[in-house]
């Protein structure tokens, strides 16, 4: 009894397997294939008899993939010969239908068949999908050479399914399954792994993207494709043969790690495979290979969250410079964030409700007159809310937008300075600049034209660029500096002391305000050390010509220290934050009453503590 059960059980099993093999193939209720049509109107005519079909064993249905000679496209799966081809896997001749105990009273005898031969369908792995079957109306005979005729057109039909199958599944350059095929395969993992199990999978990326185009454009594209090739059998042969390796981008691979291995102990392997692989390949010199190790949980996580984890961790690869990197949720949501706000300040420029500018003032240190006004970009977002430039600006910079958003501030504030002007506030206005822009051919011109349609004077404007910025390519950027100086805009390096800080460098550029970084004036007043830094850094610039703008200054204390050290001019919270233009006005007309009514700039400072 226990044996029959077991019998059942593992029977049941195999029809499960047999079910999912079939709807892997993705055959049933799919449309006519004329390469199978073909077979069977030359099965029906090789041994003229009026019927044949291409017939596939599902649930509880025989459904025709291929027919001659029948009309409807499937008959029940009960007391159906092509059922019991399914059942045995093997070649069922029935002479005389009517003569045979099982299907003397099938459907198939009442409509008036006769006579059946089928040959199973088996798939390379050995499962028989349903069968290929010829049926006549008269009793016949079938000789072995006919039995093995009929083999063949299985076999034939067998083939044509599964290269269809393959199409589209197998890179053509690695011979790996691709990426449709791992997601086929991880949805049936379950097959394989229990409910629940953790793994791990590694996606190997060959080389960066711009190392791929580099190479492309260099080498050509049979190049990529060798890479591709050895690095196809160098995988297949660390991975072994009972696991598969997936081609999933044009340099990308990924495969999982054998059930149950450690984390620390994948990571080693796939360090030393890499450290190997980097020995022997010629292309070494020109990339730079990394693998992404994602966890994920049988029948939990979505293979598409294992690609984009695989992807997300092999970046962090390169940029770690580490080679092997485990996934970061921390990592990906940062990533994720700087994705969605560079999609998303793409919309704001588009739009007019969500970026407007604010305006912090510059005051001189000697009297405190408020004789400037820097322009900072705000950002409202409907759902993220005010998002800090200092977290925007430096993602959206390298992008083509730093054009638009440079363009979008200058027009705003220039309009704004004319504006003032025109109120009888005269001011300087500074405005920060990216590095891309001082790539833009076209800069400078495109500023003056700008100056002389809102009618101001060339030096009523200010560029602050960081000298990093310069930095990113310096001959384009001291070309455009030379220009822009030449049509007599100001030019201040922002974030003094954080960068390079070659004062001899910055000695070839037209610059003649240098702004030292806030983080030398946080606590200047108790930090000596500070103190003698930024007093050599003013003197130097003096020296050399510059004026000195100090920024961040929060306290009286800091305040002083800078004014015995003799710096020009100051911005900070203890003069005023940055304000909306309206709040700007009013904070500078309260300042030049207290400066009218003789208070000095100590009296100011009350304004705004
Ligand atoms: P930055 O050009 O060095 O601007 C000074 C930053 O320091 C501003 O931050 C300002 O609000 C802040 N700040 C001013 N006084 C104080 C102070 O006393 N204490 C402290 N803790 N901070 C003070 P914000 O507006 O957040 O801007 C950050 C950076 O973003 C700017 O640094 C600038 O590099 C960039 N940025 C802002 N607006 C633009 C823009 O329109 N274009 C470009 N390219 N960059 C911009
Ligand atoms: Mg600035
Ligand atoms: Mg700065």
């Amino acid at each position: 009894m226990r044996l029959m059960m077991a019998t059942l059980h593992s029977e049941t099993a195999h029809e499960a397997s047999r079910q999912e093999a079939l709807r892997r193939l993705d055959l049933l209720d799919s449309s006519p294939s004329e390469a199978l049509d073909r077979i069977t109107r030359m099965a029906a005519q090789l041994f003229a008899l009026p019927i044949a079909a291409v017939s596939l064993t599902d649930s509880d249905r025989q459904w025709f993939k291929s027919r001659v000679g029948v009309e409807r496209d499937s008959i029940a799966r009960m007391k159906a010969p092509c059922a019991m081809v399914t059942a045995s896997a093997d070649v069922l001749i029935i002479p005389d239908l009517h003569q045979d105990a099982c299907f003397r009273d099938s459907p198939l005898a009442d409509s008036g068949v006769r006579f059946y031969a089928g040959a199973p369908l088996t798939t390379h792995d050995g499962f028989c999908l349903g069968a290929m079957c010829v049926l006549g109306t008269a009793p016949r005979a079938f000789t072995p050479a006919e039995t093995a005729a009929l083999q063949d057109l299985a076999a034939m039909v067998m083939a044509q399914i599964e290269l269809q199958h393959a199409l589209g599944r197998v890179d053509p350059v690695s011979g790996l399954p691709n990426r449709m095929q791992f997601i086929d395969d991880f949805d049936d993992l379950d097959m394989h792994f229990s409910l629940g199990e953790p793994g791990l999978a590694a996606l190997v990326s060959l080389a960066k993207p711009e190392q791929i185009s580099n190479a492309l454009r260099v080498m050509g594209s049979t190049y990529l494709d060798e890479m591709v090739g050895e690095a196809a059998r160098m995988l297949r042969s660390v991975v072994g043969a009972e696991r598969k390796v997936y081609h999933v981008g044009a340099t990308q691979f990924i495969f999982l790690a054998p059930r149950g291995m450690e984390q620390a102990v994948f990571c080693a392997l796939l360090e030393r495979w890499l450290g190997e692989r980097n020995r022997a390949v010629t292309s070494r010199f020109v990339t730079t290979a990394s693998v992404g190790v994602a966890p994920f949980v049988v029948g939990q996580t979505v293979c598409h969250d294992v690609l984009r984890n695989g992807h997300s961790a092999a970046q962090d690869a390169v940029e770690s410079l580490s080679r092997v990197c485990m996934y970061s949720a921390e990592h990906d949501a940062a990533y994720r964030r700087r994705f969605t706000l560079i999609n998303e300040f793409g919309r704001a420029l588009e739009r007019t409700d969500q970026l407007r500018l604010v305006f912090q003032p510059k005051l001189l240190m000697a009297s405190g007159a408020c004789i400037g006004a820097e322009a900072l970009l705000r950002w409202n977002h409907p759902t993220l809310g005010e998002v800090s430039p200092g977290e925007f600006i430096p993602v959206i910079e390298h992008t083509s937008m730093a054009r638009a958003t440079t363009a979008w501030v200058l027009e705003a504030a220039m309009r704004q300075l004319a504006e003032w002007r025109a109120a009888g506030i005269e001011l300087q206005m500074a405005v920060n600049v990216s590095a891309t822009n001082l790539l833009e051919p076209d800069f400078c011109a495109r500023l003056a034209k700008a100056l002389a349609r809102h009618g101001l004077q060339p030096s009523s404007l200010s560029l602050e660029v960081t000298e990093s910025a310069i930095m990113e390519n310096p001959m384009v950027a001291e070309a455009t500096l030379d220009a822009l100086a030449h049509a007599g805009v100001h030019l201040a390096v922002d974030d003094f002391g954080t960068g390079y800080s070659s004062l001899s460098y910055l000695q070839r550029l037209p610059v003649t305000v240098v702004k030292i970084d806030q983080s030398f004036m946080r606590g200047i007043e108790h930090d000596d050390r500070k103190r003698t830094l930024v007093a050599t850094m003013i003197g130097l610039s003096h020296d050399l010509g510059y004026r000195v703008v100090a920024e961040g200054v929060e306290t009286p204390a800091a305040a002083a220290v800078l004014e015995g050290q003799g710096c020009d001019e100051a911005q900070g919270y203890l003069f005023a934050r940055p304000l909306s233009p309206a709040a700007f006005s009013a904070w500078f007309e309260q300042r030049r009453q207290a400066l009218r009514s003789g208070d000095g700039p100590l009296a100011n400072l009350a304004l705004t503590i």
